[in-house]
């Protein structure tokens, strides 16, 4: 019997430890932790089976490595935020426990995410004999394995990706993220960067856009190019790649309050004086925006995320269209989560399960798309992420 550790009881959390608590044969024995323990309690009544909870600050880590050795889990499920990936790893490490997460490390001083900081535990993980798979949510995470799948069953070179991300769903709120709104404010405000012919290019955020018509009855729809941490390890591991842009639709009002809000301060991450304290105007705006579990119920309409790739096989050009369309409506009713909650704690459950079967092995840190394509894209199809592919040439 497996036991998994999942840290973090926000919305991805919550879909981790119902998707997990679906696998029993897997999953045998689940702890849920978290920095507020009432939230890990919350999301245990909802389940089908009982589940540990306890509280964790996984930025402390002697109290990680006690939680951890009080557990013995087998796998170590990171769903916080991307600032406490080094901790955790620290303490997998200490303990000599697998280590997977959705997100790559960030400082949370400097708004600047790589996969550098988690790549250099490559040599101590291997010593350890321990393995980290690094970024299994959807985007990163399924976008990564989509590319994996198309070079080994459709291309002998990929020489342009583009991964497509769109939010066509509505939650009726003026302004919300549908994750962390500190993370997902940071990650959009921040410059473009492609990559073309061996190097990075810049724009100035959110300056590039391009209409795209997405599969689904959801239609055409202006995507924004962003940087995107998948693009990192992919311009690595993808064979013959030329050009890699990742692009994410958003909806004129949400552009509209973000540049106010960006206009006035309020998305600075550095402290101001307030009253005689410090505060740091973005974080002041997380509390004050909705909490992206609680748009679960309200949200409606469909995600489609998919890489549109172009190459060649056998000397013949080609293109693949690899997408998943997800609904919000049917996430709700499954797990009580939207379904960008549920497109990153899908992959996440998928992720853990391929290294407790050990059908996903290694000593080391990886990505994604350094793992067989094929038992995950199986597992989507039967785990609630069903998947297309559209082929020409
Ligand atoms: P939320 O903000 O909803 O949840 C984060 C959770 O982490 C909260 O429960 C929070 O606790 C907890 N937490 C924060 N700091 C600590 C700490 N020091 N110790 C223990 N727990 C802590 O975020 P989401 O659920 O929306 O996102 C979770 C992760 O998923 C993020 O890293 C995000 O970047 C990633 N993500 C990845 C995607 C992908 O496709 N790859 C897509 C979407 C998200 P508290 O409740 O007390 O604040």
């Amino acid at each position: 019997m497996k036991k998994v550790l999942i840290i973090g009881a926000g919305g991805v959390g919550a879909v981790v430890a119902h998707k997990c608590a679906q696998v029993p044969e897997v999953f045998g024995d689940i702890m849920l932790a978290s920095r507020t323990q009432s939230k890990c309690d919350a999301i245990a009544k909802e389940l089908p089976r009982p589940v540990r909870t306890a509280a964790l600050d996984a930025d402390n880590v002697p109290e990680t490595i006690q939680l951890i050795q009080s557990f013995l889990p087998d796998l170590v499920i990171n769903v916080a935020l991307p600032y406490q990936d080094l901790h955790i790893m620290d303490a997998c490490l200490a303990t000599g426990v697998n280590y997977l997460d959705t997100a790559n490390y960030e400082p949370p001083d400097e708004a600047r995410f790589a996969y550098a900081w988690q790549w250099a535990y490559h040599d101590s993980f291997k010593e350890r004999g321990i393995m980290a798979l690094l970024g299994s949510g959807f985007d990163p995470g399924a976008t990564n394995v989509f590319c994996a799948y198309a070079q080994k069953h459709h291309f002998d070179e990929i020489h342009q990706l583009d991964i497509i991300d769109c939010n066509a769903g509505d939650h009726g709120k003026p302004f919300a993220t549908n994750f962390n709104p500190e993370i997902n404010i940071r990650e959009v405000t921040a410059r473009g960067r492609y990559w073309e012919h061996g190097e990075w290019l810049e724009t100035d955020p959110l300056s590039w856009s391009m209409n795209f018509d997405f599969p689904g009855g959801i239609g055409l729809k202006k995507c924004y190019l962003l940087y995107h941490e998948e693009l990192e390890s992919l311009v690595r591991n993808v064979t013959g790649i030329k050009r890699a842009r990742f692009w994410m639709t958003f909806s004129d009002t949400y552009l509209m309050h973000l540049k106010v809000l960006e206009n006035v301060g309020m998305t600075r991450i550095d402290p101001i004086m307030y009253h005689g304290r410090e505060v740091i105007p973005i974080q002041f705006l997380k509390a004050m925006l909705p909490d992206p579990a609680s748009l679960g119920p309200l949200t409606k309409g469909k995600t489609c995320i998919g890489c549109l790739m172009k190459g060649v096989k056998s000397g013949k050009e080609k293109t693949v269209f690899i997408y998943n369309i997800c609904d919000h409506e049917a996430c709700f009713r499954e797990v009580k989560a939207q379904a960008i909650s549920y497109t990153t704690g899908v992959p996440a459950m998928i992720g853990g399960l391929l290294m407790l079967t050990g059908e996903w092995a290694g000593n080391g840190v990886f990505n994604m798309e350094q793992m067989d394509p094929d038992p995950f894209m199986e597992r989507m199809n039967k785990h609630g992420l069903p998947w297309q592919e559209v082929v020409t040439g």
